[in-house]
């Protein structure tokens, strides 16, 4: 499996993603049960709000090599302060549309 990891930019100052890189290297939580080797090709933000950067982003991932786009719980669940993107939803479905059905997509990490 190769991620790109797309985050929240509002978060950054807060959370460098310690959590998002222990998950995937203990394959917990998202990341349970994944037996294959797991390479992280890219990590970016969404551009900051609205997210609209988080598309283009997305698949650029995916010309770099990324098999898979995943989507960090600071985005889509909140963490850590418990306020979730209110544009998450629409920044997946546009992820999906954009990068098509060839491309796995994992809605949080944590
Ligand atoms: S659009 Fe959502 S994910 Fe991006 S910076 Fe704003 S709150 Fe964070």
């Amino acid at each position: 499996m190769k991620i790109g990891l797309i985050r929240c930019r509002q978060t950054e100052d807060a959370c460098p993603g310690t959590t998002d890189f222990k998950v995937i290297r203990e394959r917990k939580c998202a990341f349970e049960g994944i037996e294959e080797e797991i390479e992280i090709i890219g990590l970016t933000t969404c551009g900051g709000c609205p997210g609209k950067k988080a598309v283009t982003r997305a698949a650029e991932m995916v010309r770099r090599g990324a098999d898979t786009i995943v989507i960090a719980s600071c985005i889509t669940r909140g963490n850590p302060i418990g306020f979730p993107c209110p544009h998450a939803e629409k920044i997946v479905e546009a992820i999906r549309k954009k990068v098509g059905d060839d491309i796995r997509i994992i809605e949080y990490t944590h």
